[in-house]
């Protein structure tokens, strides 16, 4: 037997099909099926809607004589929770509503007369196809348009950096669901010190690269292909977007490229990428102030808080100890006869020592820790929630991470030690917050002195006997 048709490939549209007559609703399903649609059918109006609800239908063919509710009842119960099905209303009875009043009375896309054959309605379910489509993407815009309202407020808040930019990794995935997505932002004026394995110095330009996979495993730029990289590099200097398999959006804030964003390009439309760029446009806002933010707080050489920041950040941890009376340490570092290093070999060696013991006590810190630079060679740190017994192991650490340091400057080797001194809040407060500032640092300070004065590299921890006033006992460890 001749095939006389064969099925095309899935058109990825659903169509249900309405109709209390078998052999034509038969009919039709079949007719649809050659055309690659997946069909759904219904003998009742009451089955369709719940065919509505249960599944995505894009096209409804739907009769409008039936025992039960009538096709325009149908219509108007889809309406309440679907409204961008599109609806082909048919009949074989020319004695119904006039076809220009039904379309203009009723939420439906089409009007069929069965008398004219099913080659014409066809016709019908390819126009309401394009239509479902144009309607599918102005939901997706909005629906996006939405999120990124949303998002907007999250992005905006004052955060690090390293937050902010894993932040915008996973809305971009919020957005456009995407597996992969890459952020690579500049940093401007900084040697390769900043942040160990997500650093390139490439001529004058330096990206710190953040990379999201899959689960947005951090992992650095070395992992991105060399034509990945370069669509990276010339997409910032030229400040273009890249369209390809790879879509390259850049980080603008005016007339500057901060960065980029790349990701595999989203196949489904042209709205997605429209998205991404208001979307971009937003986060570079957000990266900008992010910099200008940690441009404020952080201290350039060490890449640790300021100390207009740190002390700040050391008053809100104080208040908060008394009022909820929980433990808090805090340590001050000195490093000892710096300035012999200075002397040996020279300031800009001793700024190289500065960074890399900023790298150093940060790695060697937990997260909700603060380091800070106090000033000159002088650095601190807060342990919110720490008491004397932790800090002291804390400290003790960053001792031996010091001085276990092995630098190189012109090819000599430079080691370095710290005296540290530590102080920590008393149990029972007897003083205001404010006076506990003074105390707790003072004391911290005063250990740090004896540190230096037992012949440094060495932990002292000043011991407060409830009152929280400074005591001369002093214990010596190291
Ligand atoms: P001690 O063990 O008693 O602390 O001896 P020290 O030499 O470290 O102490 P001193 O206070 O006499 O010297 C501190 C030195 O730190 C002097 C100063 O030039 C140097 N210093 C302070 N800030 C910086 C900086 O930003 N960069 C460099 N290279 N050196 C700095
Ligand atoms: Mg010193
Ligand atoms: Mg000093």
């Amino acid at each position: 037997m001749a095939r006389l048709r064969t099925t095309a490939q899935p058109s990825g549209h659903t169509v249900l099909v309405v109709d209390d007559d078998d052999a034509l609703r038969s009919t039709l399903c079949r007719l649809l099926e050659v055309d690659g649609h997946e069909v759904l059918s219904a003998a009742s109006g009451e089955q369709a809607i719940e065919l509505c609800r249960g599944r995505d239908v894009h096209i409804m063919l739907l009769d409008y004589f039936m025992p039960g509710m009538t096709g325009e009842d149908v219509v108007k119960a889809v309406r309440t929770f679907d409204p961008k099905v599109q609806i082909v209303l048919q009949t074989g009875y020319a004695s119904e509503k006039p076809p220009r009043q039904m379309l203009r009375e009723l939420d439906i896309q089409g009007y069929h007369d069965k008398s004219e054959g099913p080659d014409k309605l066809l016709v019908w379910v390819d126009a309401a196809l394009k239509t479902y489509r144009h309607v599918r993407a102005l939901h997706a815009s909005r629906s996006g348009l939405e999120y990124i309202l949303k998002a907007t407020p999250e992005l905006h808040r004052l955060q690090p950096l390293d937050d902010l930019l894993l932040g915008i990794l996973l809305q971009i995935q919020g957005l456009l669901g995407f597996t992969s997505a890459v952020l690579a932002v500049l940093t401007p004026g900084h040697e390769a010190l900043a942040i160990s394995g997500a650093v390139l110095t490439a001529e004058r330009q330096e990206f710190t690269l953040r990379i999201g996979t899959g689960r947005f495993g951090h992992t650095d730029w070395a992992l991105l292909t060399p034509e990945e990289q370069a669509l990276i590099r010339s997409a910032v200097e030229s400040g273009q977007a890249h369209l390809g398999p790879k879509v390259i959006l850049p980080l603008k804030a005016g007339e500057r490229t901060l960065g980029v964003v790349m990701v595999d390009n989203p196949a489904q439309s042209s709205g997605d990428l429209h998205l991404l760029e208001i979307f971009a446009a937003q986060a570079a806002v957000a990266v900008e102030n992010a910099r200008l933010y940690s441009l404020a707080t952080v201290d350039d050489l060490t890449g640790l808080m300021n100390k207009r920041a740190w002390v700040a950040r050391l008053q809100e941890t104080v208040q908060l100890a008394a009022r909820h009376a929980f433990s808090t340490s805090v340590l001050v570092l000195d490093l000892d006869h710096f300035k012999a290093i200075n002397d040996t070999y020279g300031h800009l060696a001793g700024d190289h020592v500065l960074a890399a013991l900023g790298i150093c006590v940060q790695q060697q810190l937990r997260r909700s820790d603060v380091a800070g630079r106090y000033g000159g060679e002088e650095l601190v740190v807060l342990l919110p929630h720490t008491p004397a017994a932790g800090a002291l192991i804390i400290a003790e650490r960053l001792r031996a991470a010091i001085e276990q340091l092995r630098l190189h400057w012109n090819g000599q080797e430079i080691t370095v030690t710290v005296s540290i001194g530590i102080a920590s809040l008393p149990h029972q407060f007897v003083q205001v917050p404010e006076d506990l500032v003074i105390d707790i640092f003072a004391r911290a300070d005063e250990a740090l002195y004896e540190a230096k004065r037992q012949g440094r590299n060495r932990v002292v921890q000043h011991v407060a006997t409830g009152s929280g006033a400074l005591q001369d006992q002093r214990t010596l460890l190291c």
